[in-house]
């Protein structure tokens, strides 16, 4: 077995990155979670932990390193009675400018990863970057994720959201998940258990924290072969997708038998703008955070696109990006 990397035990408010400015002026405070060295605290700007760099600040905010610190962080917001909302890369959030009340808690530190060449799978932390897996498992000579290169979340979101590219998804090569549970216990899900189908699984909504997950891959290929494959994808994004302004990948999900970009498209609204939130021209099915967008102009944005292709093609599209806290309202 393989080891790739081993998982660090404390957390630490630097360690969770925690010292940026509040987003307002309201005092940050920062507090020790009972029984760790973990720090969590209060008004932290989450505009930096999502790929669309915007948003508010988390009323409480924690970055736990290790199981323990992550069931800790559960009950301490339990005790506290505050929402808990669970971000990974946060590169398929759209935060409110409002912020997220409660308790934002961050999996990107749950970090370790083994491949294990005599079963082929792949068992893997939470907060591990998918691309940078696609790209250990291409060196290795284990195919199977080549195609996930360009997906730039973790390993918890892309089980949540059966993250897919390529005619190919999580849900292919999944064997199980361990989940936190609310009430504080680990257990194992089988692939029958998540409920998988496009974009969606059963953990959305759930509750459940994502702690680790294995997949199946296929070893003992040649490095050279699967790494120039998953070369190939990387170069096939970078050319139809626009990766140099701040995103959320595809914004809509596909309403079969159409691609959304395409409805988007015909309804004329390619390089459309709101505020500082503008459709990509390369790729219409993009929203881009333009310079200085709000949380708002990309609400707004996604609601006249809704609206506009309902008037032309009759369909609802539906948002795969998760929106959290309040928009309605707010904008
Ligand atoms: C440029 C770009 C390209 C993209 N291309 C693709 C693509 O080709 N295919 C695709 O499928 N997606 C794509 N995405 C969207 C995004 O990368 C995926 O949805 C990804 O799987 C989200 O992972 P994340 O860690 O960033 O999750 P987040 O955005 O942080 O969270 C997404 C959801 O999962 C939940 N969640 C996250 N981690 C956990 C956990 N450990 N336990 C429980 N719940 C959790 C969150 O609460 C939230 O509801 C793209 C995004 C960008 C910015």
């Amino acid at each position: 077995m393989t080891t790739f990397q081993a998982a660090a035990h404390l957390c630490t408010v630097s360690g969770i990155n925690c010292n940026q400015p509040p987003a307002n002026s309201v005092e940050s405070k920062i507090i020790k979670l009972p029984g760790t060295d973990c720090a969590i605290k209060s008004q932290v700007s989450l505009a930096s932990y999502t790929s669309y760099r915007v948003g508010g600040p988390a009323q409480w905010c924690v970055a736990p390193r290790n199981i323990e610190t992550l069931q800790a962080s559960v009950e301490y917001g339990q005790e506290q009675e505050l929402p808990i909302t669970v971000l990974g890369a946060g590169s398929n959030l759209l935060v409110s400018d409002r912020g997220i009340p409660g308790l934002v808690i961050v999996t990107k530190h749950l970090r370790h990863s083994h491949f294990d060449p005599s079963s082929g799978r792949l068992t893997v932390a939470a907060g591990e970057s998918i691309p940078a897996l696609a790209w250990a498992a291409a060196e290795l000579g284990w195919s199977g994720l080549e195609w996930a290169v360009g997906i730039p979340g973790t390993v918890g979101g892309a089980v949540v959201m059966n993250a897919g590219a390529h005619n190919a998804c999580i849900a292919d090569m999944f064997v199980s998940a361990e989940v936190l549970l609310p009430n504080g216990t680990l257990q194992t899900l089988s692939l029958e258990e998540l409920g998988y189908t496009y974009r969606t699984s059963l953990l959305q909504g759930s509750n459940s924290i994502v702690t680790q997950a294995t997949l199946q891959l296929t070893p003992g290929g040649d490095p050279a072969e699967i790494l120039a494959v998953t070369k190939q994808h990387k170069q096939h994004r970078l050319s139809t997708q626009p990766y140099d302004k701040p995103s959320c990948g595809s914004v809509f999900r596909n309403p079969s038998p159409y691609k959304a970009g395409w409805l988007i498209e015909q309804s004329g609204l390619k390089g459309y703008k709101i505020g500082g939130a503008q459709v990509a021209e390369r790729h219409a099915n993009f929203i881009l955070n333009a310079g200085g967008a709000r949380a708002c102009d990309i609400f707004n944005l996604i609601s006249h696109i809704q609206h506009h292709v309902q008037e032309h093609w009759s369909i609802l599209l539906e948002p795969e990006v998760k929106m959290i806290g309040e928009f309605q309202a707010a904008c």
